[in-house]
């Protein structure tokens, strides 16, 4: 019988088996043949500190010096360029505050980004406070913190029954058969489906869909030092990647847990609305994708112990906020299964508890 049984090896699944391995026996189960092959393969990759809802930031706040310190660190400057039409007044005014940007010429937003089109654009703000995260790293980081604890990951292992067990459960893969004292639910899109399986209430999670095209560099520009952009109230953003850009419609269609891909008619609203924004007229996408952003309805993520079984811990939820969280989050749920106190102030502690949808 091991410790610690993590459902999920994207970077829900990776961090938390990082911080519980020290703690115990530990095995991490990814269904895929590799790690992150869902969300967290296909994220921007943003550390936006202001996004999200009051518990997000307080992880974001919190998970900020590991993104910077651990391992070497994973973060590189960015900075984030609001920018507005007439009609937006009311959400840009909303976003500046959320985000405390500081309000731009549009002679010093060009500056910025050089195919700014001032003849439609006319409200700016920015702040260089915003990162880009090396996911990759990241995950290589947590997994390489699993075995140096002892622990295992395993790819190609789908879960596919959980039964419960006086001592704690049993849960099979077509390949073999755990025994773990805990169950670590970081499943992602399928957490709820996971936790049905464990005759646990499931708690309404709702995969959104979002779609990401990637262009070639505008009009021949290296918009390697360009910040990330959003339309007020993201309606659209683009962000700079490798020597191109993403330009995502900022989409949240509602769908059941599967493969994600991104449709045509998704992708070319995203491209009409980053267009009507910029000079260089956009080119056909040189490759795109989809990914599935879970939320709880409350959009807070849910880290801790089932309200119907102590030995399930749900670490679900992550909506669109997964990677930049993962620091905190995963430290909340190895501080969850040590028995310790939480860091974080217990009112977030208790809006991020699963107990809040008794
Ligand atoms: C387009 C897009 C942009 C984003 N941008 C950002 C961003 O800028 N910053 C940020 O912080 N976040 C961002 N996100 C969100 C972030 O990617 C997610 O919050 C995060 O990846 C979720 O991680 P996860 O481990 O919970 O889910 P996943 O990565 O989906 O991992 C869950 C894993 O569980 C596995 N699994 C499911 N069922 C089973 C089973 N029965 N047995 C074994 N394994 C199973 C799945 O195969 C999957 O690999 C973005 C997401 C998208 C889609």
């Amino acid at each position: 019988m091991i410790d610690f049984l993590v459902i999920g090896g994207g970077i829900a699944g990776i961090s938390a088996g990082a911080r519980v391995a020290p703690l115990g026996e530990t095995i991490v189960l990814e269904a895929e043949a590799h790690l992150a092959y869902h969300a967290s393969g296909r994220s921007a990759a943003l550390f936006e500190e202001t996004y999200g809802k009051p518990t997000t930031i307080a992880l974001n706040r919190a998970s900020k010096d590991h993104h910077f310190s651990a391992h070497g660190g994973v973060l590189s400057p960015r900075g984030l360029l609001l920018i507005g039409q007439p009609h937006e007044t009311d959400a840009f005014d909303r976003d500046c505050q959320t985000m405390s940007l500081t309000r731009l010429t549009m002679a010093d937003a060009t500056t910025l980004l050089p195919i700014l089109d001032t003849a439609t654009v006319t409200m700016a703000a920015h702040h260089s406070d915003a990162w880009d995260i090396d996911t990759d790293k990241l995950i290589q980081d947590f997994a390489r913190d699993i075995r140096t604890a002892g622990g295992t990951v395993a790819t190609g292992q789908r879960v596919t029954s959980i039964t419960r067990t006086t001592a704690g459960w049993d849960v099979k893969t077509p390949a073999a058969t755990y025994q773990a004292r805990t169950l670590i639910n970081a499943a992602g899109s399928w957490a709820d489906q996971i936790a049905m399986l464990a005759k646990i209430t499931p708690l309404g999670l709702q995969p959104l869909k979002r779609s990401m095209a990637r262009i070639a560099a505008p009009g021949g520009h290296d918009p390697k030092t360009w910040p990330m952009i959003f339309g007020p109230g993201e309606t659209w953003y683009a962000k700079p990647d490798a020597g191109a850009l993403l330009v995502s419609p900022a989409d949240e269609t509602p769908v059941d847990p599967h493969d994600a891909w991104a449709d045509d008619l998704d992708l070319a609203t995203g491209l009409a609305a980053y267009q009507d924004y910029v000079t260089e007229p956009v080119t056909k996408p040189i490759s795109s994708w989809a990914g599935l952003r879970t939320f709880a309805p409350d959009r807070s993520l849910v880290l801790g112990r089932a309200a119907d079984d102590p030995a399930f811990i749900w670490c679900a939820g992550q909506g669109g906020y997964g990677m930049q969280t993962s620091p905190a989050a995963s430290q909340l749920i190895g501080d969850i299964c040590a028995e310790r106190t939480s860091l974080l102030d217990p009112k977030t502690v208790a809006a991020l508890s699963p107990k809040r949808f008794q």
